[in-house]
Formats: structure tokens, sequence, C-alpha cells
């Protein structure tokens, strides 16, 4: 369970995010948020903001979001990118191996959408025409606080 109060990072709006977020966390799952992050095609700029999550300025550890190197450890997939036809398949076995109750989250536009790409021979478009999404974090790409204040907004809305 989480309870200490996180150090002040000298950024406000970062720092409140975190500490409602921390304290949902604790709230809904009673430990820490694990989730499995999933790039299933994108361009790598959502990966870049979303490894910022984990950089010693945002180090959101602290409020409770922990990333974890396996699906079958994760509570919620984060997803990146339009799903391209190559990763169509691990990301529907990903998504299996994920055990219940489990929740999807799209990161950027093109996981949202299908962006640029849409569907085509190539792109199997927007995650949710591949497996289903519990929510959308739109941008191209989402900052990090974009980020934080989607997870904050899907964990509100959970009931576990
Ligand atoms: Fe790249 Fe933008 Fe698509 Fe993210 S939303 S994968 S940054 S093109």
């Amino acid at each position: 369970v989480v309870t200490e109060t996180p150090p002040d990072c000298g950024d406000a709006e970062l720092e409140r995010l975190g500490i409602e977020l921390r304290r949902l966390i604790d709230v809904r799952f009673g430990r820490s948020l694990a989730i499995r992050q999933v790039d299933a095609g994108s361009c790598n700029g959502c990966e870049l903001e979303i490894h910022a999550l984990n950089n010693p300025y945002h180090d959101v550890e602290r409020f409770g979001v922990h990333f974890v190197a396996s699906p079958r450890h994760a509570d919620a997939l984060l997803v990146t990118g339009p799903v391209s036809r190559h990763m169509e398949t691990a990301l529907r076995r990903t998504w299996r191996a994920t055990p219940a109750p489990k929740f999807v989250i799209a990161a950027g536009e093109c996981a949202c959408t299908g962006g640029e790409f849409g569907v085509s021979y190539a792109s199997c478009g927007a995650v949710e025409n591949v497996i289903p999404v519990d929510v959308k974090i739109p941008g191209c790409p989402p900052a990090p606080l974009d980020l934080l204040k989607g997870l904050l907004g899907f964990i509100a809305s959970v009931r576990v």
C-alpha cells in the first residue's frame, strides 16, 4: 500500500497530479498500478514521452505507477502506435496474457484513431480495431503530463 507523501519535485502541476494519482491508486488498487507498455507500431515519439515518466524529474514510481516487463504482471496495457499488421497477432497474444480484470489504454493519436496511417495493407489502424480499449489519451505525442492526466481520469473511473 502506498502511504508516504511524495517529495516536492518543484513542479506544482506535476506534484498536484501525482498526489491525486497516488491517492486514487491507493483507494482503487491498494498497491501500485502495474503497467505494461506495448509498442504496436509507433514512430517511437510516444515511447520517448512514456519513458520520460520514469526519468528523475517525473519519477512516477513515487506516485504508485509501476512499469512491468511482462503482461502477466500487468493491470493495464499502455499501447502506442497504429497497430501494424506485423504486430497484430503479438498484440492479441499480449492482451490474452494479461490477467483479468485488465485495462487497455491507447496512448497517442495513432493508437486512438490510426492517425496518419489509417487502415491499410500495412496497418490495422487504431488499437480498438484489434483489442478492446478502455481509455484514449490523444496527442502527437502526448506529453508526460498529458499521460498522467489520462491515467488519472482512467483510474478515477475504475471499479475493481
Ligand atoms: Fe508517432 Fe505521433 Fe503516432 Fe505517437 S501519435 S506514434 S508520436 S506519429
